[in-house]
């Protein structure tokens, strides 16, 4: 089965309401509609300005979704400074970035974090948020070599407790850390053999079919240049893209390299 590629902004903390409409409508004036027949595209920026983007892109009737880069797991209540699953589902959020290496590092979030936001993500099967799950070793494991079971841990601790029927939309995002933002991509074969792994972890967790259908991306440093090896890998289903996303030129020619 072919798998749809998708093409994911992370535009992390950059972008007031003004500039992130300005950048959402250099997107929207530069995308040709038919792309979409052949690659998913989403832009995930910052929570306050997740409906003026949305707002752009439905005023000029473009399917480009828009996401989130994190969630808190509770739907309300007394969690200051938190977001809910529904209230991102309100504004028409489809995707939901969950345990980005920035969040663990910078922010502490743990494996357990991650799971109990990939358990509330995946529950909703109506109007899903999917999951956009972040792993990803360090470069002392990497050089250490056990980076195979380290991403395999965190895939198999990132959905404990969830059930084959709820995975069908969840797509994991392979970011080795020493990739982010350090302009060190990956080689498309070291992107090629992790991604291949997380599928091979994916069908024992879910069986095969589900891990036939399941994207999984590469992020880290990718851009105009690299996209288009990284992206011919046959386990790698699109892209993750920090830097590349916050300029209109680049991440437009990141989308057609996935065509
Ligand atoms: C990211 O933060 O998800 C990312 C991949 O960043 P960059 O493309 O800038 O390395």
């Amino acid at each position: 089965m072919a798998r749809k590629p998708l093409i994911a902004g992370n535009w992390k903390m950059n972008n007031t309401v003004s500039e992130a409409v300005v950048l959402a409508q250099e997107i929207s004036n530069g995308f040709e509609r038919d792309w979409l027949d052949h690659v998913d595209v989403a832009v995930c920026p910052p929570y306050v300005d997740l409906k003026p983007v949305r707002t752009v892109f439905e005023f000029d009737k473009l399917r480009i979704a828009v996401g989130a880069q994190n969630v808190f797991w509770e739907p309300s209540g007394a969690y200051t400074g938190e977001i809910s699953i529904p209230m991102l589902r309100e504004i028409g959020c489809g995707y939901c970035i969950v345990g980005h290496s920035e969040r663990r590092e910078l922010f502490g979030e743990t494996n357990e974090d991650i799971n109990r936001k990939v358990r509330a993500l995946v529950a909703e099967q109506l109007n899903p948020v999917r999951p956009i799950v972040c792993v990803g070793e360090s470069l002392a494991v990497r050089d250490e070599g056990s980076y195979l079971a380290y991403v395999d841990a965190q895939v198999r601790a990132a959905f404990a407790g969830v059930d084959v029927s709820e995975v069908a939309e969840a797509v994991i995002a392979y970011e080795p850390i020493w990739a982010i933002g350090t302009g060190r991509t990956a080689t498309p074969e070291q992107a090629q053999e992790v991604c291949a792994a997380i599928r091979a972890t994916v069908t024992e967790l879910f069986g095969a079919e589900r891990a036939v259908s399941m994207r999984v991306l590469y992020g880290g440093s990718m851009n105009e240049g690299n996209a288009s090896l990284l992206l011919a890998q046959p386990d790698i289903d699109g892209g993750l893209i920090g830097g590349a996303s916050l300029q209109a030129k680049s991440f437009l020619s990141i989308v057609r390299e996935a065509l």
